[in-house]
């Protein structure tokens, strides 16, 4: 709790604070509260789309020109957004596997923290007892495979790998042929984000998804996207281009620490029929946390 509360401290205050100055000594819920409140959700972050779903809810919720005090509209406020905010399975580390391997496919642009969530994610699984194997089928930078390598040693776990410019897909084959073979876990799988050229990615994303299914006919399954919480809008936008070339069903938002845009997890959680898995707060192996919606907006209001 004290340190989801220090990772969100910057979305945190500027949240509260947006709010606060629009509700302060407000008594009566009329249009120009609803306004200005529109107006601090849409600047903190929270899509345009879910803000006028928050603003639509209050406004049923409360009858025009009712007298009530800030605190009692900041309550409904929070209320309502925990509504919207999606919740999902909660991981267990430590559980069976639904099915072994377990195969994740992580995708998203690059520079999102794809590769340093996969690690923390492989320390997750170690720690709790799973062995895990992670895939560098991110195969068009030299500097992924080299960072996946290094995420391998740090957290003790083996890294399939091939030559630069080598068929991302055989990467795949052999991360997950590999992990059988040995009996392993969890597979993580780091795939390049190169969204500039959609129909390639899909067709790219669909190839290694099909070859997987070969030695496996119900992996991935997992396809994880990876989002930079300190893009605000752009994280949205990357949504739903990533969720029209491949089937998405986990999303992690990571730098939820060094950014005041957090509100975006609100307007990702509620727009996307897909559950945020894991937030990244910080650099290290440690920190990443399961997303618990009531947690998260507790940590907004509090
Ligand atoms: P990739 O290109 O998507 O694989 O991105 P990387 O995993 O290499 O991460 C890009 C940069 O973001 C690195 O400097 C990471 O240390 C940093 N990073 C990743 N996740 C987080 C996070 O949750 N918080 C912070 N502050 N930095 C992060």
């Amino acid at each position: 709790k004290e340190s989801l509360d220090k990772g969100l401290e910057q979305t945190k205050s500027s949240f509260l604070g947006k709010i606060t100055r629009a509700v302060a000594g407000k008594s009566k819920v009329d249009a120009l509260v609803l306004d200005d409140l529109e107006e601090a959700l849409i600047s903190a972050d929270v899509s345009v789309e879910t803000t006028l779903e928050i603003i639509e809810r209050i406004e049923s919720r409360v009858a025009k020109d009712k007298y009530l005090g800030e605190g009692e509209l900041k309550a409904i406020l929070k209320d309502e957004i925990a509504a919207l905010v999606r919740k999902g399975d909660k991981v267990d580390f430590a559980a069976e596997p639904t099915a072994t391997p377990y195969v994740i496919l992580v995708v998203g642009v690059n520079g999102v923290g794809k590769t340093t969530t996969i690690g923390k994610i492989a320390h997750q699984f170690k720690a709790a007892g799973k062995d895990v194997v992670l895939g560098a089928a991110d195969t068009f930078r030299a500097a992924a495979v080299h960072q996946l390598q290094i995420w391998g040693e740090r957290v003790g776990v083996p890294v399939v790998a091939q030559k630069m410019g080598s068929d991302p897909a055989s990467v795949a084959f052999d991360t997950v042929s590999s992990a059988v073979a040995k009996n392993a876990d969890v597979v993580i799988i780091d795939t390049a984000g190169r969204l500039h050229n959609k129909a390639g990615l899909m067709s790219e994303l669909g190839k290694i998804k099909r070859v997987i299914s070969k030695v496996l006919p119900d992996a991935p399954h997992e396809t994880l996207l990876v989002l930079d919480a300190s893009t605000g809008q752009n994280a949205i936008e990357q949504a739903k281009q990533f969720t029209e070339v491949t089937n998405v069903n986990a999303m992690a938002l990571t730098k939820l620490d060094g950014t005041a845009k957090g509100g975006v997890v609100i307007g990702i959680s509620h727009q996307f029929d897909i559950p945020v898995k894991y937030i990244g707060i910080g650099e290290q192996m440690n920190d990443l946390r399961l997303f618990e919606p009531e947690a998260f907006v507790d940590s907004l209001f509090e």
